[in-house]
């Protein structure tokens, strides 16, 4: 399968930008490997419209654990599949300090979310000092067991998993080649005593400053099936790079 470069725009770039965006990157990708889109929700049609042209997919950062209803503000996954995404990002690390987000609620969103078609990146990660006091696998498993638990075969092949050490997040420092293909030879493993069916299959994403120079490292260790990005996702030229046309 080939390796996927996900974007995570965060909450940056105005309509124009957007638009700049896929010009320039629309130009030149080849599609060695598979690059997804992930903008602000506003730009998402756009985006998806945009995205089209090179079989580029799109999707949210975030989505509710209900389909409908009373609750303002929130992005409703069945209306987000209805629009064309293709996937949602859930439990990223800003999500998780700056909204709340806990594994159990995020368990809950990742259902609702494959129950209506949408492809899931569930993102996990240990902050620094979590790390520095070896809880980096305790920290990981918790998130892995109990924001996946209850999904069945029926979604495994829209399942996926992003490592990001909340450390690397934004602060330029990433983890080194081993320390991420560590985790994720861990998380591997415990998808595979949790979904023995599938659980080999899952892609499994690193995010944490991935920039032009570090990302064949890391891409080229075995459990590393692809990246989450965000800075360096933000230019065209990078992500490009990223995406292995330079
Ligand atoms: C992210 O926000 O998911 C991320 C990995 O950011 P950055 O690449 O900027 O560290």
């Amino acid at each position: 399968m080939n390796k996927l470069l996900v974007a995570n725009w965060k909450m940056n770039k105005n309509t124009l930008e957007c638009i700049e965006f896929f010009n320039e990157f629309n130009s030149k990708y080849s599609a060695k490997r598979d690059a997804w889109v992930s903008p602000q929700a506003i730009h998402l049609s756009l985006a998806i419209h945009e995205g089209a042209k090179k079989n580029v997919k799109c999707g949210s950062q975030n989505a509710s654990d209900h389909t409908s209803g009373a609750y303002t503000g929130e992005l409703s996954p069945k209306n987000l599949k209805e629009l064309g995404a293709h996937f949602t990002l859930l439990g990223h690390s800003e999500r998780r300090q700056y909204f709340n987000e806990t594994s159990k609620l995020l368990n809950s969103k990742v259902k609702t979310a494959l129950q209506e078609g949408l492809k899931v990146i569930y993102c996990v990660g240990e902050t620094l000092p979590e790390r520095e006091s070896n809880q980096t696998l305790s920290i990981v498993g918790d998130q892995i067991h109990q924001g996946l638990n209850d999904i069945t075969d029926a979604h495994e092949d829209n399942l996926i998993v992003a490592y990001e050490p909340v450390w690397a997040i934004g602060t330029g420092k990433t983890a080194s080649p081993t320390q991420a293909q560590q985790v994720h030879a861990f998380i591997r493993a415990e998808l595979k005593k949790k979904f023995p069916s599938f659980g080999d299959k899952v892609r499994l994403l690193y995010g944490g400053s991935v920039k032009p120079d570090n990302v064949e490292e890391l891409l080229g260790q075995k459990d590393i099936d692809g990246g989450l990005v965000g800075g360096a996702s933000l230019k065209a030229k990078d992500f490009l790079a990223l995406c292995g046309d330079k």
